[in-house]
């Protein structure tokens, strides 16, 4: 490839790079996606989306399972959940991943795969097929982004999720909350099609990732589902949000810090805030309803789990007062939703 400039490179082809990527095409801009892996898709990841997002954000036809019933528990309570909707619907990261990418190129914009980015300058990137200039600049790289490092931004919290896919599709979708095994975190059983995302997620300052892994170790021996044998995944997912536009660069999705520090979710946030930084980078005047509103749900998220966070008795109540709240139907299950 030779050496060309772009109105905007987009680093990273995740939910975040991709759905940026087909709104500046689509608006004629000259875009250029980076991806390091040779697959665009597939990611350690449940593939949960809650239906605020299935309706803003994902077509029908990449949905794998549709959940009406979510089965919630804790050591003292159980409950469940039943909507009107699927409150969350499964999907596969790597049928979303084609599926972007594909809608991204037929906008216009070109998409390079094995290509690593390592170093920023101030209108230039380089990488190992060489060196490209550029007008705009979007991080979209994940939760461990070179941009976010490239502008001086810390990421003091972090989220853990580790998970096993077991090639069986379970019937039910379940969420555990047990302070005592996963202090503000979860572990969760989500089936897909073909296969099911076991799983488990917290916040790394408030337990070990070993703990974590320990402790889903002894929830799924409980629930007699079997993962000797399988590869564990595990991944971080940053929730240390510090702002998404800094002059000609800007930040989307767990590069900037977009996913929930309380659920994990971070599928939507990305392509929510995606699309809003193609809006903004084509109009300046743009007012990005969408991602304010998902700043604020962030910033409640994020309030919540300071507090569960500071100990295990107030955490313990916080997490059983959600549950009894949820069961009682005190707050709807939307209220976790981060694009409600
Ligand atoms: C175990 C686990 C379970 C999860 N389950 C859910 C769930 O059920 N629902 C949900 O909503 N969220 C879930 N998440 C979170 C979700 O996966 C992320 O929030 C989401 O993928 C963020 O999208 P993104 O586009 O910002 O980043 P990513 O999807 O991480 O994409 C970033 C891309 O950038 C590329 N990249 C990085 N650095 C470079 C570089 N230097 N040069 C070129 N390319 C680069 C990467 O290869 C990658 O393709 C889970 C996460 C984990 C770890």
């Amino acid at each position: 490839m030779k050496k060309q400039t772009f109105h905007t490179i987009i680093i990273g082809a995740g939910p975040a790079g991709l759905s940026c990527a087909r709104a500046l095409a689509a608006q004629g801009k000259k875009v250029l996606v980076c991806e390091r892996n040779r697959t665009i898709g597939p990611k350690t990841c449940a593939g949960g989306v809650t239906w605020a997002g299935i309706r803003s954000a994902i077509p029908e036809q990449l949905i794998e399972r549709q959940f009406p019933v979510q089965n919630v528990s804790s050591s003292l309570q159980k409950t469940r959940l039943i909507g009107q909707e699927p409150m969350v619907s499964t999907i596969n990261r790597g049928r979303l991943g084609q599926w972007m990418a594909k809608a991204a190129a037929v906008a216009g914009a070109e998409i390079v795969t094995h290509t690593l980015v390592t170093k920023i300058d101030k209108a230039a990137i380089h990488t190992n097929r060489g060196t490209f200039t550029f007008d705009f600049l979007v991080g979209a790289d994940g939760a461990n982004s070179l941009v976010r490092r490239h502008l001086g931004l810390p990421v003091e919290n972090m989220g853990i999720g580790i998970q096993y896919h077991i090639p069986t599709s379970l019937p039910d979708m379940v969420w555990h909350l047990d302070p005592g095994h996963f202090n503000t975190g979860y572990c969760w059983i989500f089936p897909q099609a073909r296969r099911t995302s076991v799983g488990a997620y917290c916040c790394r300052s408030h337990l070990s990732p070993r703990l974590l892994k320990k402790s889903l170790h002894t929830w799924l021996e409980h629930k007699k589902i079997n993962v000797q044998g399988l590869r564990p995944e595990a991944a971080t997912i940053n929730f240390d949000y510090r702002g998404w536009r800094f002059n000609n660069i800007f930040l989307a999705g767990d590069a900037a810090g977009l996913a929930s520090g309380l659920t994990g979710e971070g599928i939507v946030p990305a392509i929510i805030s995606g699309e809003e930084i193609a809006e903004i980078i084509v109009n300046p005047h743009h007012h990005p309803h969408r991602l304010n509103r998902l700043l604020s749900n962030h910033k409640r998220h994020s309030r919540l789990l300071r507090a569960a966070g500071k100990n295990r008795w107030g955490c313990r109540l916080i997490m059983e007062s959600l549950l009894l709240a949820l069961k009682l139907k005190l707050i709807p299950f939307s209220a976790l939703e981060m694009a409600n």
